[in-house]
Parts: C-alpha cells; structure tokens; sequence
C-alpha cells in the first residue's frame, strides 16, 4: 500500500482556517498516515510566528523579566484553534509547565519547540491519530549533530505500525534528555526523516506557494513554476539564494530516492514542484530549470608571473583562508591569476590578516580585493544544449548594458555562474529570466 509522509508549514497551521485545510488535505488521501508540523506561523502580514514569539518569553526569562503576557499571547493563538475545533483540549497544564521549566531554566532550544510540541499535540488530537513526541526518537550525539542512523531506526520502529501520527517538527533531544532544535524551518528536516524512516513513496511538504519558481518574483513578473527538479539542481539553486526548503531535508530522502513534492495548503488542486533524483526522460522538455542569486560576495584576486608553471600555489592560497576559518565559495583560475570568491561579511574581519598572509607567503605581483559583488548562477541539468543556452545567457546580459566580473561554467550540464556589480543583480536577473522564457519554448 502507498504510504505518503506529509508535513505542513507554519503559514498552513497559522489559524483554525488553516487547520480545517489541513484536515481535508490529509482525509482525501488514505495513504497520508504520517503527518508533521511545523508551529503556527503568520495569519497576516505583519504578524508574529508562534516560534518568535517564544523566542521573546525566553529572552524575557534569562533577564529574569516577568514573561507573562508574552506567554499568554503564544497561549491565546492555541486557545483559539483548539475551542474552535477540538473544545476541551487541554491547554491550561501545559502552558503551566513551560512558564515553570522557562522559569527555572530558560533555555532557547526547549522554548523554542514548544510551538511544534502544542501544534503537534492539538493536530493529533483534531484528527484522531496518535501524537510523537521527536524528543524520544530524533537523536542528537553530545556535539549537536543530528545523528541519522539511530534517529531513522528508532522513528522507524516507532511509526511503522501506526494508522496515523502527527509528529512535531523541528526539535529532537541530546543524550542527556535536553531538548534540541535544527536551525530555524528545520521542521523540514524532521519531515524528511519521517519519510526515510517509514520508506514513503513521496515526502509531500506543504506550503503557502505552489511550488519552487524559476526566478525570484520580487525580481521578475509572474515567474513560472518549476515542475520538475533534480536534488543536485535544488541544492544549488537553494544554496544560491532560492528559499523554499531547508537544505538540509534533501539529504535524508535523496539516500533513498524518495521524491519531494512541493505544493500549496491554498490551492491543493495545484501539482506543485517535483524534486527528483533523475529527471524525466523528455531531455527537452526544458533547458534552463531556473536561477537564483546571492549578494554580498568579495573576489581576491591574486597574480603572479609563471605561476601556472609551478604547483602548490593555489593550495597555499586556499590553506591560507582556511587557516583564517574563512570558506570559500568559488576558486577561479586563469594563466598566472587566481580568484578566490568569498563571502563579504565573513571576510571582512579577517581581511587584514589574510591579506597579510599572502603577501608574505606568496609574494603576489599583484593583489586586490572587489567587494559588494552579487552571483547568479542558472541551472539546468536536463539540457543538450547547455552551451548554446550559455552563450545566450552572456550575450543578453551583455545586451543589458551589465559588465560581467566572473564567469564560472563546469563542464557537462549547465551549471553557470557568473559575477556582477551588487547595483546590476536585480537587471542581471531579468535579462536572464528572459532567455529562460524564450530557451523553455524551443
Ligand atoms: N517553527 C520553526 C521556525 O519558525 C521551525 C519550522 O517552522 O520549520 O523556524
């Protein structure tokens, strides 16, 4: 039998509304036994998510401040879901418990869970399936890293055998009983273990937007939506800028090909995006899946005469960033030049020292630094004609009157990254978005 693991985020649980969506989603399909969620999120703009609020009680408490009406505004949002829909919930005894453990100890990670706790428990409650509790079955090791194989085992043989189970997203616990979060959205994480662990044919997440768009749309006009994408061009695309998941949920399910299905709380009749391990077949369905970008980049540039005779150089280079726990995000290399792309904010309170280093250990002929640079990168792992599409890429950003600063194309599939001025990202974007349109109709 088909077994789905589906997890809701924040803006599908903000209200009562929203719950009732959820319900229905889940009821029209039999195979949607295993549900997690995330805390209830905005119901308007301008509101407040659950999980920030929490964040206020506990800033309050390690002040040792009165958090009581901070609390009380977390428990309001729970108290109007639940008498709507689950009257005689018990809401009284638990927020009992946390004002007293946020009291004593106020700490972050177990402040922070509690919206995923309550949603979880209430969600359960209003659907008649069992509640888990991720603290006994997601494992942390003493270091904070999530340890996978004994949180899949132990998940595993916690929901095999139930009909239905709401889990809570986000949070699990270190050796010592303590709770513990994945960074923020990281209910995401928690989904994608569930779907690993109960070998789900697909790992639906659902959310507010129909799916990954192939452009940014605060840049572009009514960018499409991607219907299909592979992890890799995911990963790229989600590293470069694009947001939808947390990067770290593709992991669990792509070790066992289970497929992510992105799609819309709102508007459930959309298919959404399909994140796959090996496209479709039709290798010419399209040629570009999309492009994302990311501001706030920094190049060192670094020359000397005959350097490309010699070896040694570049690991000299890179072992001098490293030394300063700066990571790089390209390395570029020309005759006798290399280009190290870095991140600005984490440069500049290293930048002296590294700067230094080089010129003691390398004796550059030249060295300078370019900031406030923004990359872009497009992608599209489906296409024969990544060279052709490379090439109209350079001469319409080119056309748009944009000056590259960097060029960066591995061989094979398209995978192109290029650099440009901070001030010409948001035209660099358009005029590849354009390309994309013309390039996905041929
Ligand atoms: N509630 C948490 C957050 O706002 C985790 C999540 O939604 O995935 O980051």
């Amino acid at each position: 039998m088909r077994c789905v693991a589906s997890k809701f985020g924040g803006s599908s649980l903000a209200d009562a509304a929203q719950f009732i969506k959820v319900r229905d989603i889940i009821l029209q399909d039999p195979a949607r036994r295993f549900i997690v969620v995330s805390a209830p999120g905005k119901r308007f703009e301008g509101d407040v998510k659950v999980t920030d609020l929490l964040d206020s009680c506990r800033e309050k408490a390690q002040t040792g401040a009165d958090f009581t009406r901070e609390l009380d505004v977390v428990k309001q949002r729970f108290v109007d879901i639940a008498g709507a829909l689950v009257p005689g919930f018990e809401l009284d005894g638990e927020f009992d418990t946390i004002r007293r453990v946020l009291k004593a100890m106020p700490y972050r990670d177990y402040a922070l869970s509690r919206g995923e706790y309550l949603c979880a428990k209430l969600m359960a409650a209003y659907l008649g399936f069992d509640f888990i509790d991720p603290a006994q079955y997601v494992h942390f090791n003493e270091t904070g890293e999530l340890n996978e194989e004994w949180t899949n085992d132990d998940l595993a043989c916690a929901l095999t055998d139930l009909k239905g189970a709401v889990i809570a997203g986000f949070y699990g616990s270190l050796p010592n009983g303590a709770i513990k979060t994945f960074s923020r959205g990281g209910s995401d994480i928690t989904g994608a273990l569930v779907a690993r662990a109960v070998n789900a044919d697909i790992y639906e997440n659902w959310t507010d937007v129909s799916g990954l768009l192939a452009a940014d749309p605060r840049i572009v006009d009514d960018p499409r939506t991607v219907e299909h994408i592979s992890y890799r061009e995911l990963r790229i695309l989600s590293y470069m800028g694009a947001s939808v998941l947390h990067t770290d949920c593709v992991r669990p399910v792509s070790l066992c090909g289970i497929p992510i299905n992105i799609r819309n709380t709102n508007r459930p009749q959309d298919a959404g995006t399909l994140i796959v391990s090996q496209l479709p077949e039709k290798r010419e369905e399209r040629a570009v899946t999309g492009v994302a970008g990311r501001k706030g980049l920094s190049v060192v540039q670094v020359e000397k005469s005959m350097v490309s005779d010699g070896a040694g150089f570049t690991a000299v280079l890179l072992d001098i960033f490293k030394s300063h726990r700066v990571p790089f995000e390209q390395c570029l290399t020309g005759i006798d030049t290399i280009s190290i792309v870095i991140r600005g904010d984490l440069f500049a309170p290293a930048r002296e020292e590294i700067m230094r280093d080089i010129e003691t250990q390398l004796k550059p002929d030249t060295l300078f630094v370019r900031e406030n640079l923004a990359m872009i990168t497009v992608v599209g792992e489906n296409t024969t004609r990544a060279h052709a599409v490379t090439v109209n890429i350079l001469s319409a950003v080119a056309a748009a009157g944009i000056r590259l600063s960097t060029i960066n194309q591995g061989a094979g599939n398209l995978n192109l990254i290029i650099g440009v001025e901070e001030e010409d990202y948001a035209a660099a974007i358009r005029a590849i978005y354009g390309v994309i349109k013309t390039e996905n109709l041929n």
